[in-house]
C-alpha cells in the first residue's frame, strides 16, 4: 500500500529558516528540515492502482502559481495537550482555489474527504504533552517571524513512510502550476533527478 498525501513544498530559505527556530522543548518531536511542507489533502493508504488514477486525475488540475507568506505561529490541541505547533500560513485565494480544486479532483476518484476544515499550516514539531505556557513562550520569543513572501509553482504527491526515526516523504510526482514568470527552484530539482521515475506504478499497470 501507499501512504500519499498533496502537499506544497517549501523553497530551502523557508525551510532553512524553520529549522533555525527549533528550542528548548524536552521531548519535542521537530519535523527534518527536508520534511517541512504544507498540506493541501491527506490521502492515506491507497493501492497501486488508486495511486495511478489519483496522479492521473491530478495531472488535470490546471491553477497558476501565486505567493504564499508565514505570519505566526500557532498549536493544535485536544484535551488540554498540545500535539503540534506550527507556522500560520495566510490563506489567499488562490491557495484556497487549488486547495478545492484538488478536493474535487480526489472527491472523483474516490478518496475519503477531510471532515476538518482546511487550515493552512506548516507543521514544525509534534508533542505527546506539552504544556500550553510553554508552547505560549515560544510562540513569543520566536514572534515575528519574518521571511518575506515567496513563490508557490507546483503542488506534490508525496508517499510518506513512516520510520521509528521519523516520516520520509517522497515527492512521487510534482505538478506544475501555470505562469511563465514564476521560478520554483523545487521543481527544477526534481526534474533534473533521475531518483524520480514512477518505478512502482508502472509496474502495477
Ligand atoms: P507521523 O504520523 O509519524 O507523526 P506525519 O504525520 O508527518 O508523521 P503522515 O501521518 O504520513 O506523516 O502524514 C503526512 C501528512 O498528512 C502530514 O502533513 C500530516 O499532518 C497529514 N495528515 C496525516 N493524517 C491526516 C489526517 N487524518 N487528516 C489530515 N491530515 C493528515
Ligand atoms: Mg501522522
Amino acid at each position: 500500500m501507499n501512504r500519499l498525501f498533496v502537499a506544497l513544498a517549501l523553497p530551502e530559505h523557508v525551510r532553512s529558516a524553520l529549522t533555525r527556530l527549533r528550542r528548548g522543548f524536552p521531548g519535542a518531536r521537530w519535523v527534518a528540515e527536508e520534511n517541512f511542507h504544507l498540506t493541501l489533502r491527506f490521502i492515506g493508504e491507497v493501492d497501486n492502482r488508486s495511486m495511478d488514477d489519483i496522479a492521473e486525475r491530478l495531472d488535470r488540475v490546471r491553477e497558476p502559481g501565486f505567493d504564499l507568506e508565514i505570519d505566526g505561529f500557532g498549536c493544535f490541541e485536544t484535551k488540554g495537550k498540545v500535539r503540534a505547533l506550527w507556522a500560520r500560513v495566510p490563506a489567499n485565494e488562490e491557495l484556497l482555489h487549488l486547495q478545492r480544486k484538488i478536493d474535487t479532483a480526489l472527491d472523483s476518484v474516490g478518496v475519503p474527504r477531510e471532515t476538518r476544515k482546511f487550515k493552512p499550516h506548516i507543521t514544525l514539531a509534534r508533542f505527546k504533552d506539552a504544556p500550553l505556557d510553554r508552547v505560549n513562550h515560544f510562540i513569543c520569543e520566536s514572534s515575528p517571524f519574518r521571511v518575506g513572501s515567496f513563490p508557490v509553482g507546483s503542488f506534490t504527491l508525496y508517499r510518506s513512510f513512516l520510520n521509528r526515526d521519523g516520516p520520509i516523504y517522497r515527492p512521487e510526482v510534482v505538478y506544475p502550476l501555470d505562469g511563465g514568470d514564476f521560478s520554483d527552484p523545487y521543481f527544477d530539482e526534481f526534474r533534473d533527478g533521475e531518483d524520480y521515475e514512477f518505478e512502482e506504478s508502472e509496474a502495477a499497470s
